[in-house]
């Protein structure tokens, strides 16, 4: 065989071009670049991509297919276990050595840590770099050598350590002749029979250019003001940028140094410039739990919660998936989600504390859900956040923490403009009663167009009984 010849470069979370280290030290190198990316969803116990992800993971490897070919390459794309197409790659292309950007997930790492032996057994070397945390998680750790297990002092010792700066590709590309490739289409990522993703289409655009796009726009329109206004869907001041995050279309580090620059060009204030990295920080501490607790999306992070005896209420689960749980703030928020692969986060917290307290449902059930229908679906944000809402996770909500529906929606989406737009049958209430529509009287409902138990649902159970019952349940394991 002839020498060794290219740098093969395998994408995984991290679908860009720009400040992507992996890509960067194999254009170092100075070989032939080879670029891959392989559908996994074979390799034992890797999670399979819910139907949402699936659909922007399409659209966000046609993009980048485009940006590479628009430099000359191609983008090899090939499906099965990493574990074998991996080395076939590398022996097909005879690759000198293999370049890629850390993953942090359990079964991820299993899938790395075993390649790498492997190739380097075979004289391959293996050079992975960080590239989609600001930190590694092993590097953050208490004075006693723990992982930290309060979002606080996380954020104060990992806010102390150097953050490198973005980087951009250099512009000279060089490609190795290119490996077998199968054609995107026929990965079927995108739905087609029923071809639910029309809501997402108009909504998103998925690749390294639309992150970069969604960026600029809110440092441009939402960045001033977004520590106040954050909180209120109505508004839509926040960056929406997690799915692209989510997907390694930008990395935190270019969002952290976009949004310093803002704050250094005085665009920006102190307190809103803060709120957003400490909000980046949140991602940071989701996926040091996720590393330090590896089964994060099946496991209670406080164990005592392994004694809590959730309740199984299919016709609830279901009224709570599409939006029909009688209380306003929920649905609209549920119906975002089913429309749009999105949900604001002040309304996921309430759209899971309601399946959690006012369902007693089983957290675990509203993360799935969750997992399948969001575009921003995160291996680490998605479990540490239900568990932050349960109260089962590190630094959790406490358990007597249970939102009322009514008051939150009133508070949030004062205007009702939030819940008219998604829930549309109720457009015609007033601001006044449009969060509490059994409380209506017959004549305003009657000028609403509203006949509850018809074109809305009554709630689905009362606040303040279902609020009863679960502190009693939670007292249970609290050993009160
Ligand atoms: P911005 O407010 O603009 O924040 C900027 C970035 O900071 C976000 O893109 C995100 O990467 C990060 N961030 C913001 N808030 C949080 C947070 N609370 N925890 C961790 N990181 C945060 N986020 C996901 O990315 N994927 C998920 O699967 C996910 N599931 C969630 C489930 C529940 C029940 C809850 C309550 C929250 C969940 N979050 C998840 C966190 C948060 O709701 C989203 O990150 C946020 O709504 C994304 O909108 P944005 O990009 O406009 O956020």
């Amino acid at each position: 065989m002839s020498s060794p010849s290219c740098a093969l470069v395998w994408f995984r979370d991290d679908l860009r071009l720009d400040d992507n280290p992996a890509l960067k030290a194999a254009q170092a190198s100075g070989r032939p670049l080879a670029l891959a990316y392989v559908l996994d969803e074979e390799s034992e116990r890797l999670r399979p991509l819910g139907g949402a992800a699936r659909w922007w993971l399409g659209r966000s490897l046609a993009f980048l297919s485009a940006a590479i070919a628009a430099k000359g390459g191609r983008l090899i794309l090939q499906r099965g276990r990493a574990g074998d197409i991996v080395p076939a790659l590398v022996e097909e292309l005879n690759a000198a050595a293999v370049y890629w950007n850390r993953r942090y997930g359990a079964a991820e790492i299993a899938v790395d840590t075993a390649l790498k032996s492997a190739l380097a057994g075979r004289g391959v070397a293996v050079e992975s770099f960080g590239g989609s945390l600001l930190h590694e998680p092993w590097t953050v750790r208490t004075q006693a050598g723990d992982p930290f297990r309060v979002f606080t002092p996380f954020y104060r010792s990992a806010g102390r350590q150097a953050v490198r700066t973005p980087s951009r590709a250099d512009d000279a590309w060089s490609f190795a002749g290119s490996a077998r490739s199968d054609r995107l289409d026929d990965w079927a990522l995108e739905p087609t029979a029923p071809d639910w993703a029309a809501g997402l289409r108009a909504s998103w655009t998925p690749g390294e250019r639309g992150a970069r796009d969604r960026l600029a726009a809110f440092l441009d329109d939402d960045l001033a003001g977004y520590a106040t206004l954050r909180d209120r869907p109505d508004l839509a001041r926040t960056s929406r940028l997690s799915p692209h995050l989510r997907f390694g279309e930008i990395s935190p580090h270019q969002v952290l140094a976009a949004v310093r620059h803002a704050a250094d060009a005085g665009t920006a204030s102190p307190a809103d410039t803060e709120k957003l990295i400490s909000e980046l920080y949140w991602r940071e501490f989701s996926y040091h739990l996720l590393f330090h607790f590896p089964d994060l999306a099946g496991t209670n992070v406080n164990r005592r919660f392994d004694a809590f005896e959730w309740q199984d209420d299919p016709a609830l689960e279901r009224a709570w998936r599409r939006g029909r749980t009688g209380y306003p703030i929920v649905d609209a928020g549920m119906r975002q989600l089913w429309q749009t692969g999105w949900m604001h986060n002040r309304v996921r917290m309430l759209a899971a504390s309601f399946l959690i307290k006012h369902g007693l449902t089983d957290w675990r059930r509203g993360e799935a859900w969750f997992w399948d229908t969001l575009v921003d679906a995160d291996p680490a944000n998605n479990p540490a956040s239900w568990q932050w809402v349960a109260g089962s996770g590190a630094d959790a909500a406490p358990y007597f923490r249970i939102f009322n529906p009514v008051t939150q929606g009133e508070t949030f989406d004062p205007d009702g403009a939030y819940v008219r737009r998604f829930v549309p049958e109720l457009a015609g209430l007033p601001a006044g009663i449009i969060h509490k529509p059994w409380t209506a009287a017959p004549e305003v409902l009657r000028r609403a167009g509203v006949v509850l138990g018809e074109t809305y649902p009554f709630p689905i159970v009362e606040h303040p009984a279902a609020r009863e019952r679960a502190l009693a349940r939670f007292a249970r394991i609290r050993g009160d």
